[in-house]
Formats: C-alpha cells, sequence, structure tokens
C-alpha cells in the first residue's frame, strides 16, 4: 500500500445568499452544493486520483452522511476497511453560508471525528506496518495523531492544520516532514504573516529548532518551501506553476499533500525538489478547476498540464 491518511472526513453544506444574515434573520439563498470534505479524506483522494493505493483510518458517523461519505470514497478506490461509523453520533459537518461578495460564514461540527484514537491506531495496525507514507492532520484528536506518528516507520507526513498556537512539541518531532501554509507557519512559530521567502526561511529555521526533522511551506502562488534538519543549509524554492486562470484554490493544499505523498512512495529515488514541483503541478491544476475534491487530477491530466 502507497499512502494512509489517518485524520478527518467532514460534509460540506454550502447555502449562497446575496449577503449573509444578520443574527437571528432568516435569508432566502439563490444555491445549495454539498461536498465531500476533511482534511484527510481531501488528501487521500487526491492521492488516489493519481492512481496511489491508498487507505484511510477515520470515524463517521452512523447517519446518512456517513454512508455517503464511505460510498464516496469505496467509488474513490480508498480502502475503508478501517473506517468505523459511530453509533449515537453525527458524522462531521461544516455548514457554511457563502454571500455575492465572497464572504462566509462556517459552523464546524466535528461530530464523529472526536472519537478517532490511539485505540483506532492499534487496531489498524496491519495498514500501518504496510504503508509507505502516512499523512495526519489535526482535525482529529492530538493524542490519537501522535499514536499514528510513533507506530509508524515509513515516511510521516504531518499536516499541522488548522495551526495551534502550543502545538506539541513531541508531535512536531515525531514527523519525518511537517508540512504547512504559510498562515499556518506564522501561527506555529508565533510570528507576523509570512509574505516573502526570506521570512519563510525564517519561520522554517524556527520550526526547525522547535524539532522538526524536515519542512515543507507551501507558499500559494509563490509555490513551496524546504529545509532538511539533515542538511542545515538547505533552504529550496520549488517555484508554483505560473496559472493565469485561478478559479478555486480551496483545497490547494490538500491537493499538494495528497500528490506529495503519492510522489514519495512511488517514486522515492527521486529527490524532494521533484516531488514537490510535482505536487505544485498536482495543485495548480485543482486551482484551475471548482470545488475541492472534484477539482484533484489524475495522474494523465496533469502530464497533459505539463506538455
Ligand atoms: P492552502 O490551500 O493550504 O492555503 P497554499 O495556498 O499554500 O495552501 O497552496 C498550496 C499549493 O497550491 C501551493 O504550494 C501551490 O503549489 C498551489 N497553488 C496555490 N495557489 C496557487 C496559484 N494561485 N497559482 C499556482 N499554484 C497555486
Amino acid at each position: 500500500m502507497d499512502v494512509l491518511v489517518f485524520g478527518s472526513a467532514i460534509v460540506d453544506f454550502v447555502a449562497y445568499a446575496n449577503r449573509l444574515p444578520k443574527a437571528g434573520e432568516t435569508l432566502h439563498g439563490h444555491k445549495f452544493m454539498t461536498g465531500f470534505g476533511g482534511k484527510g479524506a481531501n488528501q487521500c483522494v487526491a492521492a488516489a486520483r493519481l492512481g496511489a493505493s491508498t487507505a484511510m483510518v477515520a470515524k463517521l458517523g452512523d447517519d446518512t452522511w456517513g454512508n455517503n461519505y464511505l460510498e464516496q470514497l469505496r467509488s474513490e478506490n480508498v480502502n475503508v476497511d478501517f473506517i468505523k461509523q459511530c453509533k449515537n453520533e453525527t458524522t462531521g459537518i461544516a455548514q457554511i453560508c457563502v454571500s455575492d461578495s465572497g464572504e462566509n460564514h462556517i459552523v464546524i461540527v466535528v461530530g464523529a471525528n472526536n472519537l478517532l484514537s490511539r485505540d483506532d491506531v492499534i487496531q489498524a495496525k496491519v495498514l500501518f506496518d504496510r504503508a509507505k507514507v502516512l499523512i495526519c492532520q489535526f482535525e482529529t484528536p492530538l493524542d490519537a495523531t501522535l499514536e499514528a506518528l510513533r507506530a509508524f516507520n515509513g515516511i510521516s507526513i504531518l499536516n499541522t492544520a488548522p495551526a495551534v498556537e502550543d502545538t506539541p512539541v513531541d508531535l512536531i518531532k515525531s514527523a519525518t516532514i511537517l508540512c504547512l501554509n504559510e498562515t499556518e507557519a506564522a501561527i506555529t512559530t508565533g510570528s507576523e504573516q509570512i509574505s516573502t521567502l526570506t521570512q519563510a526561511k525564517v519561520a522554517m529555521e524556527h520550526l526547525l529548532e522547535m524539532g522538526a526533522n524536515n519542512v515543507i511551506i507551501t507558499l500559494g502562488a509563490m509555490g513551496a518551501v524546504y529545509a532538511r534538519r539533515e542538511e542545515p543549509e538547505t533552504f529550496i524554492h520549488v517555484p508554483a506553476v505560473k496559472v493565469n486562470d485561478v478559479v478555486d484554490t480551496t483545497g490547494a493544499g490538500d491537493a499538494f499533500i495528497g500528490a506529495l505523498a503519492y510522489f514519495m512512495a512511488h517514486y522515492p529515488e527521486f529527490p524532494w525538489h521533484q516531488h514537490i514541483g510535482a505536487a505544485n503541478q498536482v495543485a495548480a491544476y485543482s486551482v484551475r478547476h471548482p470545488g475541492t475534491q472534484a477539482s484533484f487530477p489524475k495522474l494523465d491530466q496533469v502530464n497533459k498540464l505539463t506538455e
């Protein structure tokens, strides 16, 4: 197995209206959509679309949305043997209202995601033993995430998102690679907003000092940078693909991480800047297409992009 994801699955309910409602107000909207999301599932689907054999360890509710999500993941060829549906708990949901000017209100109820536990790591041992790359995020309980990282001997990618101000050092130290965007890097290091390569370099050095083994910071249209503890002087910038027709950047970071895991699992002999360059290509495809999981490419679609 190539890629194992230990993490979140959330269903998005998105209502579009001319403006956001005021407190206590009922407003008519003009469009409604549901979408499958949650960083964990997004990253897993991104890797699976490219052709990785994937499995996910997650928790859903014992409800219609849990059933639908399982079906969705199966249709993406994700192994769901260790995704449990919990009795008396709801599937994680995000209720999102978007105004015509692009403002939004979001309420997330993580539901069953909160029940993902250390025990789930132990029960899925067969997957932890077989996978080449593990991906975790911060949308499920951190003690379980730490257990997952410790139980794994391959390459582990910890996406510290959503960022927390006091990220436990044990988590930072336990992952092979810390992968985060510029906003998350600023929160994690307690620094000002990062908008230049020089600021990104300072944040990387800070994260290495905090105990990270390797760090990748994604920088939106600037691409990504990485640094490795083993080679203290390395600070490599891998520019993004130039995109003139950006349609929707939601899920770009998840596309990047899923792709990074796929390329690292499939081409371990390649240097990191090539893995990151390929992940930039996949994420660039995603920003040119609408939706989150809907915008993730198959491998041949990325190849077309690079021709
Ligand atoms: P997140 O989605 O977590 O905010 P980023 O905004 O850093 O993450 O984007 C992740 C990756 O997506 C970037 O490293 C880059 O490869 C790609 N990307 C994002 N925005 C653009 C853009 N406007 N043009 C080209 N690539 C982009």
